[in-house]
């Protein structure tokens, strides 16, 4: 059967070549007889590929050395208590709310000491980014929280360098990490779920910067403690290993693109088409402000919402799937992470033409 091209926001396309390399190994990884499911985490075979998974994820952000890499599980919803519970440090802890990520992180955390919503775009429909220089932010907040690409209403956040200093910044960006090159040093902690733009479901990644570890409130399950995950390279116990497997082979799969400047021109071209039909109109609709237009998810509502059903059955037969839109928008949503190539980009953006010159 031929593969159809996969618009869902997570778990997400993977790139063909990683399937097709995970399926040649599946049996018998590297001649050693058995498949990455049924090695000990412990052996030999299986730290190599944790090891070469975190120095190509290392190489392709241009992690500084001072910052740990953790491969999680728990997925990043875990880390919206475990960020408060390892940073708060008895302190409180601004957060951004732009979207129904950021929100539910807020919510989260105030089970784990005191936080601040320091602004809310939700009246607004969360279709835009606050100003930083309208925030009356804490100078002495433990950490200050950001969803740098919010997943179901396609908001991202692209000036880092206006970011402001002084405190640990952490954010969420599962649904963007890897899209471009970024400044990890502008950050004290960045996590990302996996089924996006990393890999299988299973796995949860962590970036942290050093001297934000050992600060764990009193009570943090073991499991939770950044510093002693770090101690343990992410093995305190047993690590998801397939999940970090498929992630490392993604990894070699980015840098064999050419790295994330070579992802990014692809991403950008890739989002140009599809914000292009939706502009050209008024038949399609995406009420984000345009400077904060995600590359990576395209929401976008019908003029006619009765014509929804036949759009996504008639996508169907075109081979273009889970194409639905968020519940809480309507619409559609169009996730075009790294794997989905530009032709698959082309084909929809084609037939939502097609789609508009029939029924528009
Ligand atoms: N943050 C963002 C931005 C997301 O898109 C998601 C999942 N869609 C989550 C957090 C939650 O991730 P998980 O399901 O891995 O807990």
């Amino acid at each position: 059967m031929e593969r159809i091209y996969n618009f869902s926001a997570g778990p997400a396309v993977l790139p063909r070549e990683v399937l097709e390399q995970a399926s040649d190994e599946l049996m018998n990884w590297h001649g050693c007889g058995m498949s990455v499911m049924e090695m000990s985490h412990r052996g030999k075979e299986f730290t190599s590929i944790l090891e070469a998974a975190e120095s190509d994820l290392r190489a392709l952000l241009g992690i500084p050395a001072n910052y740990k890499v953790l491969f999680l599980q728990g997925g990043a919803t875990m880390q919206f208590a475990q960020i408060p519970m390892n940073l708060l440090a008895g302190g409180s802890a601004d957060y951004v709310v732009t979207g129904d990520w950021s929100k539910k992180a807020c919510k989260e955390a105030q089970h784990y000491g005191r936080v601040r919503q320091v602004v809310s775009t939700e009246a607004d429909g969360f279709t835009s980014f606050p100003a930083w220089a309208d925030l009356d932010l804490n100078p002495d907040a433990s950490y200050l929280h950001l969803c740098t690409n919010e997943t179901i209403r396609g908001v991202e956040v692209f000036d880092f360098d206006s970011l402001p200093t002084g405190v640990p910044l952490v954010a969420d960006m599962s649904s963007h990490i890897l899209s471009r090159p970024i400044d990890v040093s502008r950050f004290g902690l960045i996590y990302a779920g996996a089924q996006k733009n990393i890999g299988p479901a299973g796995v949860c990644l962590v970036i942290v910067r050093e001297d934000l570890l050992g600060k764990e409130a009193a009570g943090t399950p073991t499991l939770l403690g950044y510093a002693i995950q770090a101690e343990n390279h992410s093995m305190l116990n047993t690590p998801p290993t397939f999940a970090i497997y498929m992630a490392g082979l993604v990894f070699k799969w980015l840098h064999r693109q050419g790295g994330l400047e070579a992802m990014e021109k692809v991403n950008i071209q890739k989002a140009a088409l599809l914000y292009d039909v939706i502009a050209r109109t008024g038949f399609y609709h995406n009420p984000v402000q345009p400077a904060f237009r995600s590359r990576m998810n395209v929401p976008f509502t019908l003029r006619d919402p009765s014509l929804d059903e036949t759009f996504i059955g008639l996508a169907r037969q075109h081979g273009l799937l889970q194409i639905k839109g968020h519940k809480s928008v309507g619409g559609m949503r169009a996730s075009i992470y790294n794997a989905m190539p530009l032709e698959g980009v082309q084909a929809l953006a084609d037939f939502m033409n097609d789609f508009e010159q029939k029924h528009g």
